[in-house]
Order: C-alpha cells, then sequence, then structure tokens
C-alpha cells in the first residue's frame, strides 16, 4: 500500500473501534450470544480484517446475506458458526452445507432445495417466521407446513433444525407499536414450533436497535451490524457516542488541486454553483464512482486543516470540489469527508443527511476503488 501521506485516498478503519463496540455490544446482552453481521463487505469496512477483529472480541457467530459471503470467510480460515441467509433457487447450496454454513429457509421449497445439496452431512437450517416485514420467512399461516416439511426432513437425517428466526422492521423506532407486534409474533410462532416438537437452540430476532434498544428482542441471540460498525441505528435520536459506540471509518482524500477562481466563476457539470467572490477552490479526488452520493452535491461537508467546507456544484463520477474560500490550503492537503467526529470531522450522519439517507448507506456504498487501511 502507498504511504498514507501519497494516498488519492483511503477508508481508514480503526479496529480497534470494531472491538470496543463489539463488548459494548455484548455488555447488553444477558445471556444472549453475538452474531455481528458482516454483509456487504462488512458495510464497507471490509470483511475479512473485520472478521478477524470481531472473532477476537468475542462474537459467537457472524452472519451474513448471501453465499459469496459465507464461502469467502470460510476460505479465509474462518471456521466459527456463521449464518448466510438470502439464498436463491437454484444456487449451489452443496459448497455451504459441506462448510457447515448455517443456511436458512422460509418455504417448504426451501427445505427441498437444502436437502438437495445433502451429500455427507446433514444440512444446518433456522426456519424463518415472517413475523410483519414482508420480505422472507413463512407467514402465521404457512409457518405449521414449514415446520412439517422441516420436521420430516430431520427425520431423515437431512437436516437439522439449528434456529429459528425473524427480522424487525421498525427497531430504529424503540417506542413503535410494530415491535411489540413482531415479538408477540415470534413468540407465538415458536410456541406452535414447540407443539410440534421443534425447540432448536438458537432462537432469533434483533438487529442492532432491537439489541441497544429492546432487551426483550434477545432471545438466544442477536444480530447487530451497523452498531458493529460504531453508527447508531437510531441516526440523530440517539448518537453513538450516548450508546457507547466508536464509529470505526475515516474516510480521506488529499487534495488534488486548488486554484482562485473569479466571482461569478461555475463549477461543475452544469455550474450549478457560482462562487459569490473570488474563492480558492480544492479537487477532491473521489466521486460518486468510489461510492460517494451524487443526491449530497452542494450540501455535503469536509474538513480542511480543521475547518469544515462544503462542497460546491455536482459530485462527479471521480471528483468533486470543495469551497475553500480564502483559505490557503495546497495541493496535497489533507481533506477528511467523514470521521468519528470527535475532531470536528463530519460523520457519516452528516452525509446521511446531506444526501437525505442512511449512515449505512454511507459507509456500505464506498466502492472497490477506495483502499482500506486498518488501524
Ligand atoms: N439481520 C438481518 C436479517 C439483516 O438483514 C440485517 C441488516 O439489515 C441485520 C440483521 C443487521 O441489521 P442492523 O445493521 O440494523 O443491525
Amino acid at each position: 500500500p502507498q504511504e498514507p501521506s501519497k494516498v488519492r485516498a483511503e477508508a481508514v478503519v480503526d479496529l480497534d473501534a470494531i472491538r470496543h463496540n463489539v463488548a459494548t455490544l455484548r455488555s447488553r446482552l444477558a445471556s444472549a450470544k453475538l452474531m455481528t453481521v458482516l454483509k456487504a463487505d462488512a458495510y464497507g469496512h471490509g470483511m475479512l480484517p473485520v472478521a478477524a477483529a470481531v472473532r477476537e472480541a468475542g462474537a459467537d457467530w457472524i452472519g451474513v446475506a448471501v453465499l459469496e459471503e459465507a464461502l469467502r470467510l470460510r476460505a479465509a480460515g474462518d471456521n466459527g458458526p456463521i449464518f448466510c441467509w438470502l439464498t436463491t433457487p437454484g444456487e449451489p447450496l452443496e459448497q455451504a452445507i459441506a462448510a457447515d454454513i448455517d443456511l436458512s429457509a422460509g418455504a417448504p421449497w426451501e427445505i427441498d432445495e437444502i436437502v438437495a445439496g445433502v451429500v455427507d452431512r446433514p444440512a444446518r437450517v433456522h426456519l424463518k417466521i415472517d413475523t410483519g416485514m414482508s420480505r422472507g420467512g413463512a407467514v402465521p399461516e404457512d409457518w405449521p407446513a414449514l415446520l412439517k416439511a422441516a420436521l420430516a426432513e430431520e427425520k431423515t437425517g437431512r437436516i437439522e433444525i439449528t434456529g429459528i428466526w425473524s427480522h424487525l422492521a421498525s427497531s430504529d423506532e424503540p417506542k413503535s407499536p410494530v415491535n411489540e407486534a413482531q415479538v408477540a409474533g415470534f413468540l407465538a410462532a415458536v410456541d406452535v414450533a414447540e407443539a410440534l416438537g421443534v425447540d432448536p437452540p438458537v432462537k432469533h430476532l434483533a438487529n442492532s436497535g432491537g439489541t441497544l434498544a429492546l432487551p426483550e428482542t434477545h432471545f438466544d441471540l442477536v444480530r447487530p451490524g451497523i452498531a458493529t460498525y460504531g453508527l447508531s441505528p437510531f441516526g440523530r435520536a440517539l448518537p453513538s457516542d450516548e450508546l457507547g459506540l466508536r464509529p470505526a471509518m475515516t474516510l480521506r482524500a488529499r487534495l488534488a488541486m486548488v486554484k482562485r477562481v473569479p466571482a461569478g466563476a461555475g463549477v461543475s457539470y452544469g455550474l450549478t454553483w457560482t462562487a459569490p467572490k473570488p474563492s480558492s477552490l480544492g479537487l477532491i479526488p473521489l466521486g460518486y464512482g468510489d461510492g460517494l452520493p451524487r443526491h449530497a452535491s452542494s450540501q455535503a461537508p469536509v474538513q480542511v486543516a480543521g475547518e469544515r467546507r462544503t462542497i460546491v456544484g455536482r459530485i462527479c463520477m471521480d471528483q468533486c470540489v470543495v469551497n475553500l474560500d480564502d483559505d490557503d490550503a495546497a495541493a496535497g492537503d489533507e481533506v477528511v469527508l467523514f470521521g468519528p467526529g470527535v475532531d470536528g470531522e463530519p460523520t457519516a450522519d452528516d452525509w446521511a443527511d446531506a444526501a437525505q439517507t442512511i449512515n449505512y448507506e454511507i459507509v456500505t456504498r464506498l466502492g472497490a476503488r477506495i483502499p482500506r487501511r486498518y488501524v
């Protein structure tokens, strides 16, 4: 890797912050186990280094969405429990089953797909009940049929029912009645399962919001994602420092050019911003091709030499322009786009506000063109 003082741009990921966040999350649990969610390249932070850090910090499980992610973890030598919940008809499940990856089924035909991939050992399966979000999983009226299909295959020894699970739709609003309704739906589904003799070792429901604000959603295992990276699932309503979390990622770049322009100079495509007075402009070598949200044009904050500055004009594919006013910054100087916010730099939440989105999207969409550096 290039020296930090020479890079175009980089996302610096503080693994110590991630280990701290794992410890903070664990401290919220009475007896539940912890599954940290590392899908989408660990929300943009880089899956393999983060996996090593969370295991070291005591994550019992790792959760991922898709098979490629689970298999990549195994190929890298992660031998701990891994749960992978999103498969698509026809995907080759043999490798995942042979690698002891726990899979999810939400319909009898999904059990059939899993069974078709069984070779030398039972597939480990978590049964998903849809408690109201209408993504995957069996709706309550289809739940008994799913349980019976799973039980029949468990009797043949081709699957082992290792979990029952569901997902919260509104835990970012802990007071929403939706949470209570989903817990009630989950408990009812567990009762139906037990009555049929299905009582697997882990029942799980909570994401970060549930883990941090709704202890009644913890059951045997929690599945926080965003909080692992030190970002709050509650946005401005309950910021990360109040939750004892440390944002792990800092996105920095170096100014590719600085120049003076006269009053009236238009900036970037469409000349949507014009300098109201003679101004210094800095060229940031990052754009939507790197995952910056173009939607944040002319509003996104950055920090240059300790000062808050604003991006002006449209964010382009590879570059954008910061208004330095009369600052005497020079080409090569550091720009911090976002970080933990402890030194006055903007945060992922500031970018989320500028782009009218959520902090999740700001970190997750950062592309492969930005090198990650681990500290
Ligand atoms: N569990 C499932 C099934 C998910 O899809 C996700 C992510 O959306 C999570 C857990 C983690 O959610 P969060 O990042 O809000 O903690």
